[in-house]
């Protein structure tokens, strides 16, 4: 028991050295901090149920784009081939997106939990996760649904007719909610260009959304949805004029898996984060591996190939 105020203290100095604001941060220059410690000293101290070990085990790395106030827009590339399988040449695209809301707290971090687990999980799969799209708005002294620039951002994509349809939606269906502004114009922030670029540029044959705190499953796109994932639901809840949902799901044919945690503050238990993640990958083997499955011959689970 001794040893935990130690611990404490020295969690807290590391903490603090990484932190721009440190006070006893004195010594000049100071060296160029890795881009995964910085990004857990940021987002740790926010996120419900990340220990600074998750955070880091998790890799962030910058992706050269940045928030409206500046701050890193962190990702991190995972593949991970069956064991004995030839490399795939062209493994499933999938983007997870975690707290495109930056009130929602669980979302960030069950995206960056999921980091870890797409790591042991075998699959002909590239996944790109972006698991705080809003850093500004999680990272507020009071966290907030807008980017700093008072946006919402899942209401900021260029879907068809935005000029006419997003504004008037905001007036007379949200009654001017400042939260759910959709900006001045489509793509007008940083965070939703740099979503919008990776839809353009990586491809994903798979967009997954991680919301809070409605506690269902929506899908938007050209084929059968999953029907709950863990103890999530399907009641799908229609699209908006900026959404990604009506972005990539019904402008782009991209199929668009939107998890609603039930909660924004407390986290899912374990069991319930890996069943969510097992049901995602049952779903996708079903509908979007069928190809590669049928391309490769999967040794059995364990045999490694050793020449
Ligand atoms: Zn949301």
């Amino acid at each position: 028991m001794r040893g935990a105020p130690l611990r404490r203290a020295l969690r807290w100095l590391a903490t603090c050295l990484l932190a721009s604001t440190c006070p006893l941060a004195f010594a000049e220059p100071r060296l160029p901090m890795p881009a995964a410690a910085a990004a857990c000293s940021l987002l740790v101290p926010r996120l419900p149920s990340v220990s600074y070990a998750t955070c880091a085990a998790a890799r962030l790395e910058e992706s050269g784009a940045f928030s409206r106030n500046g701050v890193p827009l962190y990702w991190r590339d995972v593949t991970r081939e069956a064991p004995g399988s030839a490399a795939q040449a062209d493994p499933l695209r999938v983007l997870v997106i975690g707290a495109i809301h930056g009130d929602e707290l669980t979302a960030g971090a069950l995206a960056l939990r999921w980091i870890t687990l797409a790591g042991k999980t075998p699959r002909a799969v590239h996944w790109r996760f972006v698991p705080v799209a809003n850093p500004d708005g999680l990272l507020a002294k009071k966290p907030q649904r807008t980017n700093a620039h008072g946006v919402d951002l899942n209401r900021n994509f260029r879907t068809p007719g935005w000029d006419h349809d997003a504004p008037l939606h905001w007036q007379r269906r949200a009654h001017k909610d400042p939260r759910r502004w959709p900006g001045p114009s489509s793509l007008s922030e940083p965070e939703t260009r740099f979503l919008n670029s990776q839809i353009e540029s990586f491809k994903p044959q798979l967009v997954v959304s991680i919301h809070a705190p409605y506690g269902l499953l929506d899908f938007d796109g050209p084929m059968a949805p999953p029907r709950q994932l863990g103890a999530l639901r399907l009641e799908q809840v229609g699209v908006f004029p900026g959404s990604l949902g009506y972005f990539g799901g019904l402008k782009k044919g991209l199929p668009v898996v939107t998890i609603e945690l039930p909660n924004a503050l407390r986290m899912p238990k374990e069991g319930e984060q890996r069943d969510m993640w097992a049901d995602l990958l049952r779903w996708m083997d079903a509908h979007l591996l069928t190809d590669v499955r049928e391309a490769h011959e999967k040794p059995e689970p364990g045999k490694l190939s050793v020449h």
